[in-house]
């Protein structure tokens, strides 16, 4: 699903945050990313979103080499992946559903499919019923739910998350994980970006560890 051939990335004026990264992950795998601070987690995430662009290296994404994608083509790439936030950046001047539609609308699809597919996403995340809230009268768990559903909306075949339970205690961010796992369990690849130790220890899976820009360890779990 996810191919890293030899990426870099230097930052105009900066360092290279990235230096030669190769990784795969297959489709339906779920993987932690790991690493100091500074390390290029967030780099490298960016680079799948086409938020930046390697100065050196391929990245393919569903068998697209990101290179050679055309301008009209980035709107559907980005379809393709959701993306969850630690401050999971919701619209706070409206309402749960409107945040969960936006993907959609900017999408085009017209109001009953929408309608639809904010209701299964908001039912995958455990908060059907709250669609005509507003994010700050809901918990920190539940917001951050929010912003999961809003990038599941599209179901999106690969889910990047970058330190999404940066804001949660322990047992909110299991939560969370255990929402993770589902999306996996039903084929979503899922790449998860987070400096939360103890809560990879907690979880029996691959992780990828950073370190000033390459990589450090590949650690699979079998
Ligand atoms: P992490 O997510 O692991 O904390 P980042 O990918 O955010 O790491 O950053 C990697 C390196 O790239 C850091 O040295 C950071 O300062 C630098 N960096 C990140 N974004 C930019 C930018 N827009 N311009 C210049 N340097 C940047
Ligand atoms: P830019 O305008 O910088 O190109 P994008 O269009 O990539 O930014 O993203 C704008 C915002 O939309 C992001 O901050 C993110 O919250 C959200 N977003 C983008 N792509 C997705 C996605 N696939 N799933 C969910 N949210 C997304």
């Amino acid at each position: 699903m996810v191919r890293f051939d030899q990426v870099a990335k230097r930052y105009s004026g900066g360092k290279e945050a990235l230096a030669g990264v190769s990784f795969e992950l297959e489709r339906g795998e779920m993987a932690f990313l790991t690493g100091h601070s500074g390390a290029g987690k967030s780099t490298l995430l960016k680079l799948m979103m086409l938020m930046e662009r390697p100065s050196r290296g391929q990245i393919f994404v569903d068998g697209q080499n990101l290179n050679r994608l055309t301008p009209s083509q980035i709107p559907y790439h980005r379809r393709k992946i959701g993306v969850v936030f630690q401050n999971h950046q919701l619209l706070f001047d409206r309402t749960v559903y409107d945040n969960v539609a936006l993907p959609l609308l900017i999408a085009g699809y017209n109001h009953m499919d929408c309608a639809r597919r904010v209701r299964a996403a908001l039912d995958s995340v455990g908060l059907l019923g709250l669609e005509g809230r507003k994010p700050v009268e809901l918990s920190g768990g539940e917001q951050q739910r929010v912003g999961i559903a809003r990038a599941v909306v599209n179901k999106p075949a690969l889910l990047l998350a970058d330190e999404p339970t940066g804001n949660l205690d322990p047992d909110l961010s299991e939560e969370i994980m255990d929402l993770f796992m589902r999306f996996q369990q039903v084929g979503v690849t899922v790449l998860i970006a987070t400096h939360d130790i103890s809560l990879i220890e907690s979880m029996n899976k691959r992780r990828l560890i950073l370190e000033h820009g390459m990589i450090l360890e590949d650690r699979h779990v079998f």
